[in-house]
């Protein structure tokens, strides 16, 4: 560690902190090979993605969203946390950070580890189905055995609504619960950790400048440049995996 100057500082600041927030984004789940939808390359440059407003009016819409849920379903199954994700969880474990805000739809906080009401999903979770009415759980299998039959969209069966998966689609209102209390911990934080975000998509990405406004050291771990890298206290442009899981001394 004395030779790494960058992983000395971010081990000081985890090991002062006493309410670390770590906000995440598809940087940290595709060292567990979930691609980056929004990347040059991703999925929605080639294809663009459904509006919620044509999921609500179009059976055929509807059944288009399932049919590419479906493909991508083995990727999201066989997906496993990483080192990354392992690091976060340890942090949570020990009662460092006190949630983790994330923007990715995979459940690998919550796989790794990480309780799920210290997991605030901003853009939902796609590992299970609901009802757009009564909020009713469905379970994806379930919902494929029955779409490969005859390709219709499900319906609830408790209230007829549109089933959908529990994310939250182009076109659709953020959840405002989980706003407000990634609003409310992001305040609390004296430790804001970014990892693996380019904070281009708003409202999420406010949400490391609130923290910092309300003093808390901002760090962001990613690749690529991001538009809040003038005002972090440290930018690793490194593994997540590597950086984090040396920082909180976990394999
Ligand atoms: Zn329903």
């Amino acid at each position: 560690m004395a030779d790494d100057p960058q992983l000395a500082e971010l081990t000081r600041l985890i090991d002062r902190s006493h309410h670390t927030v770590v906000f995440t984004g598809a940087g940290i789940s595709t060292e567990s090979g979930i691609p980056d939808f929004r990347s040059p390359g991703g999925i929605w440059t080639r294809m663009a993605p459904i509006d919620f407003a044509d999921f609500l009016a179009s059976e055929e819409a509807r059944r288009e969203t399932w049919r590419r849920r479906f493909a991508m379903e083995e990727m999201f199954r066989a997906a496993a946390p990483n080192r990354g994700h392992r690091a976060v969880a340890e942090l949570v474990r020990r009662g460092t950070a006190a949630a983790v805000i994330t923007q990715n739809i995979d459940g690998l906080h919550q796989a790794s580890g990480v309780p799920a009401d210290r997991v605030i999903e901003l853009h939902g979770n796609t590992t299970y189905a609901h009802c757009l009415d009564c909020a009713g759980r469905y379970e994806i299998e379930v919902i494929r055995r029955s779409f490969e039959r005859d390709e219709t969209a499900p319906i609830c069966n408790a209230c007829g609504g549109f089933v959908k998966t529990a994310t939250i689609s182009f076109g659709q209102a953020m959840p405002p619960e989980a706003m407000r209390r990634a609003e409310t911990e992001t305040i609390a934080a004296d430790l804001f950790i970014v990892a693996g975000s380019s904070l281009v998509v708003y409202p999420a990405a406010a949400f490391p400048e609130l923290a910092k406004r309300y003093g808390a050291a901002l760090v962001i771990i990613n690749r690529e440049p991001t538009g809040l890298d003038a005002i972090a206290d440290i930018v690793l442009r490194r593994s997540i995996g590597e950086i984090l899981g040396a920082a909180v001394g976990i394999d």
